[in-house]
């Protein structure tokens, strides 16, 4: 008698929202749509979103991703070149024009905004304070909006509490759009008790996405034994997840690329599993991973939705008169 065994039984609390926010979906569209009106190569400055399993998948389509405009081919110089949607210093478009360079600008539209609004603090007289995390290419952006020396970088409360600005009635913030809503507002109580006079931007900065995804971790991670958010490394807004998770009350908290990367070994005594996705995570791989507890569990998934999202950032006029098919986003939405 063949005796099968008995797969444990396992919930998992899949979070909605999570993955591509409409700022990541328009990137990708943007560099799908320009491969198929002007063909291989579409070059690509910088990944278009943080993650390789994306990057991977438009290099097979044709995308060529560089560092910097220099490392286009002067035979080249006529094909297009997309760029990501972290946003780009002003110096880039202008690079790209004395380059005679065809750009297409995949700007996330609410990190333009972001822009704008240190641009209007910059325009008041207002010296900017920018809480972000250095190095990161929004925050590169976001400085390179206005001539050095115009921004200054605030990381943590400990610099919310030491940066010394030459005339503190003169001075406005902007937030990088992908930081902790908590860990933000700590930092922005702390310049206000220095800087009273201080003025906030015309609109929230940390963007619709980021705080929907950490609101979903946050009302699903209490009681989970292991919560799994799938992203990159260099995400910023994954990495948030993974801390919200924590402290919500998730007993164990891991950002995972790949189903692979989950460590089973040391995963032992599973009843619940916190289950989100970074905005530059695509579908194809939480499903993966759904697989893979499938494989060694008896599953069962609730969705725990805290949200509805019906952002759409449509692409540039002259990507739209293509045709954008499910087939050609199969590669990050799989099927559905
Ligand atoms: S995380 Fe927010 S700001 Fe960044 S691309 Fe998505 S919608 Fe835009």
């Amino acid at each position: 008698m063949n005796i099968v065994a008995k797969k444990p039984p396992l919930t998992i609390r899949l979070c909605q929202p999570r993955g591509f926010c409409a700022g990541v979906d328009r990137a990708i569209q943007i560099v799908v749509l320009a491969l198929k009106k002007y063909g291989a190569p579409v070059y690509v400055r910088h990944e278009i979103v943080h993650n390789r399993y994306v990057v991977e998948g438009l290099q097979n389509l044709g995308a060529v991703f560089i560092e910097e405009l220099h490392e286009i081919p002067a035979d080249h110089r006529h094909c297009p070149v997309v760029f990501s949607a972290h946003g780009v210093p002003k110096s880039v478009p202008a690079d790209a024009d004395q380059r005679n360079l065809f750009y297409l600008d995949a700007t996330c539209p609410l990190v333009s905004k972001v822009h704008k609004q240190a641009m209007r603090h910059s325009r008041l007289g207002r010296h900017v304070l920018l809480i972000g995390h250095a190095g990161h290419p929004e925050v590169i952006g976001t400085m390179g909006q206005l001539p050095p020396g115009a921004v200054t970088l605030v990381e943590t409360e400990a610099d919310a509490q030491t940066i010394e600005v030459s005339d503190p009635s003169a001075l406005g913030f902007v937030t990088q759009t992908t930081l902790s809503v908590e860990d933000t507002a700590g930092i922005i109580r702390a310049l206000e008790n220095r800087f009273p006079q201080m003025q906030a931007a015309a609109a929230e900065s940390i963007c619709y996405a980021t705080t929907n995804r950490q609101e979903a971790v946050k009302q699903s991670a209490a009681g989970v034994d292991l919560f799994l958010v799938v992203g990159a490394p260099n995400s910023s807004n994954s990495r948030r997840l993974v801390e919200v998770a924590e402290r919500a009350g998730a007993k164990r908290s891991l950002l995972v690329q790949r189903a692979l990367e989950i460590p089973w070994d040391t995963i032992d005594d599973l009843r619940v599993v916190g289950l989100s996705a970074g905005a530059s995570a695509p579908e194809i791989l939480v499903d993966e991973i759904v697989d893979a507890f499938r494989d060694r569990y008896d599953v069962r998934v609730e969705i725990a939705a805290t949200a509805e999202e019906t952002e759409n950032f449509p692409v540039m006029r002259a990507l739209r008169d293509v045709d954008l098919t499910p087939a050609d986003m199969a590669f990050v939405n799989g099927s559905r």
